[in-house]
């Protein structure tokens, strides 16, 4: 796939976006696109660029301080995402080079972030990672303990929690699960939920969803490791 075809799938997505977001009586301009570019080279991700997207989601630290330095010397206004699972001793890489870190998912990176947040003199935003599936390999923490962990995360470390993402379990109709990811959200006074991807952000965004996460929807499928 090359940069105009990213470029016209970005389009379509951004319609289709709109389009969920009208039917559902919302307005179209409160939910975010993250064009999700882990496994795609500095090359694949400069058209959509070019074409003035700004939000990008990767998965991996390494990685992006491989391909993102010198992108953001470039482009102006970038706002990069981790969205996947984040180690300690990659914490203070993570605050460094993210904008937004969507994965927090156990008191220990909680901690971690806060203290490297404070260190590096650099507040981000985060979100707080649900495992609405109750998945045991899955990161997230349980629905039932959401809303303390959230309270934990504000009052006690000072982390600026915005909103809960979660990624349902592959093959389930997402559906509860996005509905219960906003009932946990409106419980813990956050406005903001991260979710739906290539298959089912439409169905996300009819549920509430204030930013959605697509890759291989923009990109086209991902390169093999
Ligand atoms: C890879 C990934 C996505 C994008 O998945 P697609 O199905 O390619 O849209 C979204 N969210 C997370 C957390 C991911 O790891």
């Amino acid at each position: 796939m090359n940069g105009e075809e990213r470029i016209r799938n970005l389009h379509q997505v951004r319609e289709a976006i709109a389009k969920a977001a009208e039917e559902a009586g919302r307005d179209p301009g409160d939910v975010g696109l993250t064009a999700v570019s882990k496994m795609f080279t500095a090359e694949d991700i400069r058209p959509l660029l070019e074409a003035g997207h700004r939000q990008f989601g990767e998965n991996r630290v390494q990685e992006s301080a491989g391909k993102w330095p010198a992108l953001r010397e470039e482009f102006g206004g970038l706002e990069l995402r981790l969205i996947g699972p984040l180690q300690s001793n990659k914490a203070a890489d993570a605050v460094a080079l993210f904008d937004v870190i969507e994965t927090v998912d156990r008191p220990k990176i909680a901690k971690v972030l806060a203290s490297e947040m404070e260190k590096q003199e650099r507040s981000l935003p985060v979100f707080v990672q649900v495992n609405t599936g109750e998945e045991p390999q899955k990161a997230g923490v349980a629905p039932s303990e959401a809303v303390s962990f959230v309270k934990h995360c504000r009052d006690e470390l000072g982390l600026e929690v915005v909103g809960l993402m979660a990624i349902p379990p592959a093959g389930a109709v997402p559906a509860p699960h996005f509905a219960l990811l906003r009932r946990l959200a409106e419980r813990s006074n956050l406005a903001r939920v991260s979710m739906g991807m290539s298959g089912d952000y439409e169905a996300a965004v009819s549920l509430g969803s204030t930013e959605v996460r697509v890759g291989s929807g923009i990109f086209g499928p991902r390169p093999s490791p």
